[in-house]
């Protein structure tokens, strides 16, 4: 196996082909699941006013340190502060504040108690007659039932990081921060062309000799998995004429990267490879990885191209190792593909060539254990249907040995 080339080198020389992409502001709606251009320093504290985390009453605690149920102390309310209304004036000692939760503490208040350690009997939203009065059965102390400002974060914090996606917690707060718009790193467009005379579209009928071309739309989904956007050319028949007019329209589409499945095989390799030679530059290699061994990495034009194995499972397989690291490296995210140990749960025969075994994970005897899902052919979709992860036998192991520990790549990530 001298002369291939191995998996590590060859991501190694391919990742030196990607760097970071241009950020773009988008609206705040639109900036979920993007991953962030810059970090994000707070404006201001959130909350930016100290509020109360109860219906009740705000008072000054000193006035009601003797308070109990059976000897309530009474206090004047004096104001009454919904949700969104800004107090008016101080409240002076003696006096409390009807406040519902989230509206601001007024000035000369330090604590609220919650109703249910009232003698009130309003239900939220009822209207009351000011001034009037309100017996506290119990003590409180200052700061109880009020959130500072800045309790979250305050001015100044950086509280998201550049280089993070945007999920549904990281977008609430940028939210709460006011920002309607954000910078974000422009999402990598993807194009991807399938070649082979056998392949007709999924709405055409199956004549003899035929299949249904589902590689465009395996790697579509799993550039989208990624926060990628795919753009599916129509598949190239095996003519060199027309494998030249299908990577002529890839380019069209202005990508960043461009993907093809299949035609580098031996025997085939040479129509992808002279339309590439003409159009950019090819290195074909064959790498010590199974299944996968032909790919064709280099430019078309100035774009880099990626000349996937024709084999659905192979096709997968190699996005998953060369493809998604290239992707995220534009995405500014580090190969964060889950890896985990598991032991292989039977021997499961290799051939040398570093292989990814598509397996179930059970856990038994307290560890994740990996078992085969059926047939290894490359041709098999539904064993990577059915597939919890890749256990990988490193290359020159023959067979990994039921009770031994193996590395998996973690499968039905929904995005890294
Ligand atoms: P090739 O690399 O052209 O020799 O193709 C290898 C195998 O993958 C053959 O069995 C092809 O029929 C199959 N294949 C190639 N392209 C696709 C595709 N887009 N969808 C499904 N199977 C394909
Ligand atoms: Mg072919």
């Amino acid at each position: 196996m001298a002369d291939l080339l191995s998996v590590d080198d060859a991501l190694t020389r391919i990742l030196t082909h990607f760097k970071r992409l241009p950020a773009e502001s988008v609206p705040l709606a639109e900036a979920y699941l993007r991953v962030l251009a810059e970090d994000v320093i707070a404006e201001h504290d959130v909350p930016h006013f100290a509020n109360s985390s109860m219906d009740g009453y705000a008072l000054r605690a000193a006035d009601v340190t003797a308070a109990t149920k059976e000897s309530p102390t009474h206090l004047r309310v004096t104001m009454d502060i919904p949700a969104g209304k800004a107090p008016e004036g101080t409240l002076q000692p003696g006096e409390a504040a009807r406040i519902m939760t989230g509206a601001a503490v007024p000035d000369g208040a330090d604590a609220v108690v919650p109703i249910e350690d009232t003698d009130a009997t309003w239900a939220a939203g009822d209207a009351i007659a000011l001034p009037g009065d309100v017996g506290v059965q119990k003590a409180v102390q200052a700061g109880d039932n009020v959130r500072q400002p800045g309790e979250n974060f305050h001015a100044g914090d950086t509280v998201l990081y550049a280089g993070s996606r945007i999920r549904a917690a990281a977008l609430g707060t940028l939210a709460g921060l006011g920002m309607a718009k954000v910078k974000v790193l422009r999402r990598p467009r993807v194009a991807i062309v399938s070649t082979g005379d056998e392949l007709v579209a999924v709405d055409q009928p199956l004549e003899p000799g035929k299949i249904h071309d589902s590689n465009s739309y395996t790697l579509a989904a799993l550039v989208t998995e990624i926060g990628a956007e795919p753009v599916r050319i129509p598949t190239a028949r095996d003519e060199l004429d027309d494998v030249r007019k299908r990577f002529r329209e890839a380019l069209d589409a202005k990508p960043d990267v461009i993907l093809s499945s299949a035609g580098v095989s031996v025997g085939a390799a040479d129509l992808v490879r002279t339309v590439l030679d003409e159009l950019g530059k090819i290195d074909l290699w064959r790498i010590n990885i199974r299944p996968g061994k032909p790919l064709a990495f280099g430019k078309l034009g100035k774009v880099p191209f990626f000349g996937l194995p024709g084999n659905p499972v192979s096709a997968m397989v190699t996005f998953d190792v060369f493809v998604r690291p290239a992707l995220l490296k534009l995405l500014d995210i580090p190969d964060a593909i889950p890896t985990i140990q598991a032991v292989a749960g039977e021997d499961i025969a290799s051939d040398g060539r570093q292989s990814y075994i598509r397996v179930t994970l059970r856990r038994e005897n307290g560890r994740p254990t990996a078992y085969a899902t059926g047939t290894q052919s490359s041709g098999a979709l539904l064993s990577m249907v059915l597939a919890d992860g890749l256990l990988i036998i490193p290359a020159g192991v023959e067979v990994a040995r039921k009770g031994e520990t193996f590395a998996v790549r973690v499968l039905r990530v929904l995005m890294v």
